[in-house]
Formats: C-alpha cells, structure tokens, sequence
C-alpha cells in the first residue's frame, strides 16, 4: 500500500504540515519542500529501497545469514544499493565497550582489498557467556 504525502500533507522527516510545492521532479512526480526542516520530498517513491523499514529488513537478513544477491532478490532492490545500504549502516555502529572483569575469545584474520602489500586486519572479541 501507497500513502501518499498529497493525501496527508505531513512531512515524512519531522512529521508536521509546513509542507509546500516544490516543483517536479525528472518523472513528473510532485516535489514537497519542508518549512520546519528545510528537506524536499516527493508525492510517492516508486523504487521499493526508498521504503522506510529497508534497513531494518537488511540487517534482520544478514543476521539471518543470507548473501547479497539473496536479499537483493528478497527485496526487490538492486544489490549495489544493498552494499551502499550496508556501509551507512556499519558506520553507525557504535564501538563496543569492553570490560576489564570478563573474558573474551578473541579472534583475527588478516586480508587484503586490491593489493597486497596493504594488509587489512579484521578482528573480532565475543564475550564468553553473553556471546
Ligand atoms: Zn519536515
């Protein structure tokens, strides 16, 4: 199901009514231009990525232990647009915070992107009874 911003008239950002005309875009959709917030949004978003519960279904799949191009299917969405997704979501990870009382299995692989004498190091803690 479709809702609409000219049906409701309330900014999808900030969720108030100072919405106004802002022109059309390239595929003759309407453009809305918030007053509170200053961003632009259109009528509808024809690209199923644009739904607002795609990251939440990305990492629940990852989680799940599908690959790229199977969520890409899953969802309908293109997998340069799930690697894009991924990234912008790894970096607002927070670090973790590690305390001195427990024990942790720690673990490390060592590879490389493009070339090899620029050695990326991946390392993993997991605390022992919490996993
Ligand atoms: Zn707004």
């Amino acid at each position: 199901m479709c809702i609409r911003i000219s049906d409701t008239g309330i900014c999808p950002y900030c969720i108030t009514k100072n919405l106004i005309k802002n022109g059309f875009t390239k595929n003759k959709k309407q453009q809305f231009y918030c007053k509170s917030c200053h961003k632009r949004c259109i009528d509808y978003y024809s690209y199923k990525a644009c739904k607002r519960n795609t990251n939440a279904k990305i990492i629940q799949f990852i989680k799940e232990g599908l690959g790229i191009r199977s969520i890409a299917r899953v969802l309908q969405i293109a997998t340069t647009t799930i690697l894009k997704r991924i990234i912008t979501i790894a970096k607002k990870i927070p670090n973790p915070i590690f305390y001195s009382n427990k024990v942790y299995e720690v673990d490390e692989m060592r590879c490389y992107l493009k070339r090899k004498d620029k050695p990326i190091w991946i390392v993993y803690a997991i605390e022992r009874k919490t996993k």
